[in-house]
Parts: C-alpha cells; sequence; structure tokens
C-alpha cells in the first residue's frame, strides 16, 4: 500500500526501533510507496512511512535493496562531503558520507546477510540509517 510521507520533524527526530517478522508488512508498504515516488526518490527509511522500525529500502540497479536492522560492520577510512536531499524535507543539505561500508543485515526474508556497498548505494543506505537515529540530514 502506498503510504503518505512524514515530514513531521517531531516524530522524525525520534528513534526507531529494531524490526520483527511481524514487521514484514511495513517492507510492502515501504516499497510501494518508494516505487511511487521513484522520480524523486532514491530510498526510503520506515519512519518516513510513520513505522519507527528499522527498515530501509536502498535503490540499488532497477530494483531495490530491503534492509531489516541493518548495522554498519566496518567502513573506510575516507569520507567525502556531498550534499543531499531528503523527501521529508525541502531543499539540499551537506552531509558527510563514507565511500566505503560494510552492512550486517536481515533481507526481505529474515535471512542473515553481510554485503559491501560503496558509492550511491553506500550513500543511500548511510542516509537512510540516518533516519533510524533521529537524524533528518
Ligand atoms: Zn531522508
Amino acid at each position: 500500500m502506498i503510504r503518505e510521507i512524514v515530514k513531521d520533524t517531531f516524530f522524525l527526530s525520534q528513534k526507531s526501533e529494531p524490526a520483527t517478522r511481524q514487521d514484514q508488512p511495513v517492507i510492502q508498504d515501504l516499497l510501494d510507496t518508494v516505487r511511487a515516488n521513484a522520480d524523486r526518490c532514491v530510498g526510503m527509511a520506515a519512519n518516513m512511512i510513520g513505522e519507527r522500525k528499522t527498515i530501509l529500502v536502498a535503490q540499488a540497479g532497477k530494483d531495490y535493496l530491503v534492509m531489516v536492522n541493518p548495522k554498519i560492520v566496518d567502513h573506510s577510512r575516507q569520507c567525502y562531503e556531498t550534499e543531499e536531499g531528503c523527501l521529508s524535507l525541502t531543499g539540499q543539505r551537506p552531509v558527510k558520507r563514507y565511500s566505503v561500508i560494510v552492512v550486517e543485515y536481515l533481507d526481505r526474508k529474515f535471512k542473515r546477510k553481510k554485503q559491501t556497498f560503496r558509492d550511491f548505494e553506500a550513500q543511500i543506505i548511510q542516509h537512510e540509517m540516518d533516519h533510524f537515529e533521529g537524524i533528518i540530514i
């Protein structure tokens, strides 16, 4: 189901909690909502659709990557500065991101994965994971 995008900064500044299998419907809603906004959005955290759970979706090639309870377990020393926008905010803001991150997460079927991401994909994941901490760029 396509959900409305939350823009309430008080809600968005609260931390998200780990997701469980009961949160499966949130994954589908996130995918539906990110696809519906594909022209202006490359990823989404669950709190952007009103669910404070650590679930994110990120564009990866032609499809979307689903990450449940992701953790960055390693990253490059190198950071770079860039600007990002967010569907929940207007305008672009400066941020610092790691070029390479290693993430442990559960996939859509709650299977444990560990994967290395670089550049744009790594950037989207870091942005969405900031949402889990209540950080809105
Ligand atoms: Zn955002």
